[in-house]
C-alpha cells in the first residue's frame, strides 16, 4: 500500500525520522484535537505524537492513539481507565488516567503542546505544559481569559512560546508579525453573529439548544457553539486578544461579519488596514500554530472571492447580545472578574444545554454572578493559579444558585 493510502485509512502512521517535531494534544478527541490530528496524519514523517488526552470516550482516544502511534494516552475520568487499558492492550501505547496524569503528560518533553481542552478544566494541564518551556499552541481560550496575567507571566517565566489557535487571534498574530506596538491603532475581531443574528428578543428567549447548536459557518464543540450564539465567544476573545497583543481594551473592536471569511483586521497608524482571510476551517489556524514561522499544507477549501461576491460587516447589537458588554466590563474591572465571567458562563451554558434555563438566562446568570462576586469582595487581583481556580469555583457556586432560581 502506498503512503498516501495508509494515511487516509485507520492504519498506524509510519515511524518518524529523528527530525520529526514531538507534539502532545490535550483534548485530542474534540473538534480542535481531531482537526490537529488530521493535519498531523497527513504529515506523519513531520510529527511524532507523544501524548493524547481526553476526558471521556476511551475507545475513541485509544483509536486515535494507535493510529498516530502516541507513546501514551490519558483519560481524565478515572472511571474509563479499564476501558482505555483494554482498548490499548498489546498495542505498545501506555495508558494512564486521572487529573494528575493529565498534568504529568502535559509536562513530558515535546516541541509543541496543542492545548485544546474545553473550559477552565484546561487550566492545570495547560499550566503544566508551560513548564517545559516550549511552544503552547493555545486553543483553550477560557484558560487565558480566566488566568490572564497569571498565565502570561508563567509563559514568560518559563521562557515558553504562546501561539494562538483561535482563528481571529491567529489572524492577528500573522497580521502583527514584526509590528512596532506603537504603530498599531486598532485590532478588529470579526464575529459571525451566530445562528440568532437576526432574531428578536422574544424569539431569543425561546431559543432551544438544538437551534443554538446549528452554527451557520463553523463546526465546533457544543460549548463554543453556544458561546457563538450568545456572542460570549466574542467577549472571551476580546479578553483573549487583550492578553495576547500589545493594545489596550479600547483598541480592540468587534465587527459582525456573517460570512466568516475575514477573521481579523489590523489598522496601523498610517491608515493601512491589513486583513486576514480564509474559509472557515480551523485547520488553517491550527497549521499556522504548528508550523510557524514556516507554513505547512492544509487541505482546506480554497478562497474564491468571485464566487463569494460580497463580504458584509455590521455593528454588534449589545442589547440583544449582552454577553459582549459583560465581557468588556469584566476586562475593565480586572482582577478575577474575567475568571468569574468565564466560570459563570460555563455553568450557565451547561444548564442551558441541560434545558434547565433559557437562552437569555445565560447572560443574566453571568451578570448576577459578577455582581454577587463583587459584593463578596472576590474580584481582587489573583497572585497565582490557585487564586484563579478559587474565583472560578466561587463563580460556579454563585451561578448555580441563580440557575436554581430560574427552574
Ligand atoms: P470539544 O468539546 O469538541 O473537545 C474538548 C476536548 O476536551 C475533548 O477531547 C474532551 O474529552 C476534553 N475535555 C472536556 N472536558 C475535560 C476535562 N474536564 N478535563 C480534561 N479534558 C476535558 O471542544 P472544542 O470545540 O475542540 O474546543 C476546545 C477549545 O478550543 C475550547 O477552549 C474552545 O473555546 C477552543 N476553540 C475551539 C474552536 C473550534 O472550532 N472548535 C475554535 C476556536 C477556539
Ligand atoms: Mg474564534
Amino acid at each position: 500500500m502506498t503512503l498516501q493510502g495508509l494515511q487516509g485509512s485507520e492504519a498506524q502512521a509510519p515511524r518518524r525520522s529523528g527530525s520529526a517535531r514531538r507534539i502532545s494534544v490535550l483534548g485530542a478527541t474534540g473538534s480542535i484535537g481531531t482537526s490537529t490530528l488530521d493535519l498531523i496524519g497527513r504529515d506523519a514523517e513531520g510529527f511524532e505524537v507523544v501524548a493524547l488526552t481526553a476526558q471521556s470516550r476511551p475507545e475513541e482516544l485509544a483509536r486515535l492513539a494507535i493510529k498516530h502511534r502516541a507513546r501514551v494516552a490519558v483519560i481524565g475520568d478515572e472511571a474509563h481507565f479499564e476501558a482505555l487499558k483494554a482498548a490499548l492492550s498489546g498495542t505498545g501505547v501506555e495508558a494512564a488516567a486521572g487529573a494528575q496524569a493529565l498534568c504529568d503528560v502535559a509536562r513530558e518533553d515535546t516541541d509543541c503542546v496543542m492545548a485544546a481542552i474545553v473550559g477552565a478544566a484546561g487550566l492545570r494541564p495547560t499550566f503544566a505544559a508551560i513548564a517545559q518551556g516550549r511552544r503552547i499552541a493555545l486553543a483553550n481560550k477560557e484558560c487565558l481569559v480566566s488566568a490572564g496575567d497569571v498565565f502570561t507571566a508563567e509563559i514568560a517565566r518559563q521562557g515558553a512560546e504562546l501561539v494562538p489557535v483561535d482563528s481571529e487571534h491567529s489572524a492577528a498574530f500573522q497580521l502583527l508579525a514584526g509590528a512596532e506596538p506603537g504603530s498599531i491603532e486598532k485590532i478588529v475581531l470579526t464575529a459571525s453573529g451566530g445562528p440568532f443574528r437576526l432574531w428578536d428578543q422574544a424569539a431569543l428567549e425561546a431559543a432551544k439548544p438544538e437551534q443554538a447548536l446549528k452554527h451557520p459557518n463553523w463546526s465546533m464543540g457544543d460549548k463554543i457553539t453556544i458561546d457563538s450564539a450568545t456572542l460570549m465567544n466574542k467577549g472571551l476573545e476580546l479578553i483573549e486578544a487583550f492578553h495576547l497583543f500589545p493594545v489596550s481594551a479600547e483598541q480592540i473592536d468587534i465587527v459582525v461579519h456573517p460570512q466568516s471569511i475575514v477573521h481579523c483586521l489590523v489598522m496601523y497608524k498610517d491608515g493601512s488596514v491589513l486583513a486576514q482571510m480564509a474559509p472557515p476551517d480551523m485547520r488553517t489556524p491550527i497549521a499556522v500554530a504548528l508550523a510557524w514561522p514556516a507554513r505547512m499544507a492544509a487541505p482546506t477549501e480554497r478562497l474564491d472571492l468571485v464566487r463569494l461576491g460580497t463580504l458584509t460587516f455590521e455593528a454588534p447589537d449589545e442589547a440583544r447580545f449582552p454577553a459582549l458588554r459583560l465581557a468588556r466590563e469584566a476586562l475593565r474591572c480586572g482582577g478575577t472578574a474575567p475568571a468569574v465571567l468565564n466560570g459563570a458562563n460555563e455553568a450557565a451554558v451547561a444548564a442551558y444545554l441541560g434545558r434547565r434555563i433559557g437562552f437569555c438566562d445565560i447572560a443574566r446568570t453571568v451578570e448576577r454572578t459578577l455582581e454577587g462576586a463583587g459584593k463578596e469582595g472576590a474580584l481582587r487581583t489573583p497572585a497565582c493559579l490557585e487564586d484563579v481556580l478559587a474565583a472560578d469555583a466561587l463563580a460556579r457556586r454563585l451561578a448555580q444558585a441563580h440557575i436554581k432560581g430560574y427552574q
